[in-house]
């Protein structure tokens, strides 16, 4: 039996519902259907987004500011025939706690609204998500979600639950951070022990690079987990990188579709060993999987005459970034000279950085190089594979691109190389043009 998560374009409208119950109905497995709410939509904004101007207005201001959600779903809920006034009682709910109601339960009512119209189209079950996703405080509770969103569900043969949120030890309403509709899918796979979980959005799947930049980029049909994790890392956001824990966990395979295109293959995301042990084909056989990356990182190269010698200096360098509370990405290094890469932070931060490495460690030399980009080279197919690195080199110094950094894990199936703001999009059509992925 399969879980299903729709997206925020598959449910803006009437007829893109009408898609959706099209899909399930085509498949008597799809059992357990995790919805967004309504995205965007002709000169309409995301329900989410609405819903958060609505959290922002003053509370006497709320109630008016609610309408226009309310007229949004009323025109959806007409389209599609559902009896008028349908959602009343709920809206009669939600109108008398918004006064006083905290940002979680407002920005989560989206969701909330959007699954009761699913179900009662389906005449599938609802079932509200406060009940089967549970938090303490404001953290997700995963042991508990798992037994509780278990015995939840058991009791149903077919539900339709929101995504988004759950509920706490007080019975508040805890929203997950804002895309988080994939984890809650994610959760319902696992508990339903869902053969797959399949992730319906408005794109055919995981791309082999931005096809903004190198337009013959082609979908992916089969990524591992671990390849995916490289890949939502380094910017490839169809995924909310934090969904493919809970099915991760139980080796539930993920399948990203296209609602809107459904002669698409989509992309299936796979247990790793499952996929090394060939469980899985991939069309295209090819070393490198993915090309991508990001722009906006800072990189401080430090160098200092036997710096491999003094104990302790790359943890007193790294301790300088701890104080400041930035997070570090790589850190590739050599005998006497070591860089650190890092998200690009503002000019006072970068000062006072600089100030206290140098001060901890005092090296004879250090540069902050502002404006890198990182790209990053996936694929199981590199793995004892020699001379992709070298690949990758030569082919950006043929292009004339300057290689500021790069930096490959002991797993092998990642290389990163670091190359100016300016090069990145040239550097990632010269790579692809090498491995033609
Ligand atoms: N509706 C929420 C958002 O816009 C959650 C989601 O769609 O996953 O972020």
């Amino acid at each position: 039996m399969k879980a299903v998560k729709f997206g925020g374009t598959s449910m803006s409208t009437a007829e893109s519902i009408s898609a959706v119950v099209r899909i399930i109905k085509n498949d008597p497995e799809r059992r357990y259907i995790v919805v967004s709410a309504p995205g965007k939509a002709a000169g309409e904004d995301k329900i989410t987004d609405m819903l958060v101007g609505v959290f922002k207005a003053a509370a006497t201001e709320r109630i008016r500011a609610f309408d226009a959600v309310r007229t949004r779903f009323d025109g959806i809920c007409r389209g599609l025939n559902l009896p008028a006034g349908f959602l009343d009682g709920d809206y009669r709910n939600i109108v008398a706690a918004l006064p006083t109601a905290d940002y979680d339960y407002i920005v989560s009512r989206g969701e909330y609204l959007c699954a009761k119209l699913l179900a009662e189209l389906l005449h599938f079950d609802f079932t509200d998500a406060a009940d089967v996703i549970k938090f303490r405080g404001k953290t997700y509770d995963d042991g508990y979600t798992d037994s509780v969103c278990r015995i939840g569900l058991s009791a149903h043969k077919s539900a339709v639950i929101p995504g988004f949120y759950g509920s706490n030890e007080k019975n508040e309403v805890v929203a997950f951070s804002r895309g988080g509709s994939d984890i809650s899918g994610a959760i319902v796979a696992r508990a339903v022990n869902a053969s797959v979980y399949e992730n319906f959005t408005d794109v055919d799947g995981f791309m082999t690079c931005d096809p903004r930049i190198v337009p013959h980029a082609t979908t992916i049909d089969v990524i591992t987990y671990k390849e995916l994790r490289e890949l939502a890392y380094m910017g490839a956001n169809v995924l909310h990188p934090e969904s493919i824990f809970p099915v991760r966990k139980a080796n539930i395979p993920i399948h990203i579709l296209n609602t809107f295109n459904d002669k698409a293959v989509g992309t299936k995301i796979v247990p790793t060993e499952d996929f090394l042990n060939g469980k899985y084909e991939r069309a295209r056989k090819m070393p490198i999987t993915a090309i991508t990356g990001k722009k906006n990182f800072f990189s401080l190269y430090i160098d200092k005459s036997m710096m491999n010698a003094e104990v302790g200096f790359v943890r007193r360098v790294l301790s300088c970034f701890e104080q400041f509370g930035i997070a570090i990405e790589h850190v590739p290094s050599g005998i006497d000279s070591m860089t650190v890469v890092f998200s690009a932070v503002d000019e006072q931060t970068s000062n006072a950085l600089l100030k206290a490495v140098r001060d901890e460690v005092k090296p004879d030399h250090m540069h902050l190089t502002k404006d890198v980009a990182l790209i990053a080279i996936v694929g199981h197919g590199m793995v004892a594979r020699p001379g992709t690195a070298a690949r990758a080199i030569n082919r950006l110094s043929n292009a004339g691109i300057n290689l500021r950094m790069i930096d490959q894990g002991a797993s092998e199936i990642n290389i990163i190389l670091g190359v100016s703001d300016t090069d990145f999009e040239r550097a990632l059509v010269a790579l692809n043009g090498e491995f033609e992925v």
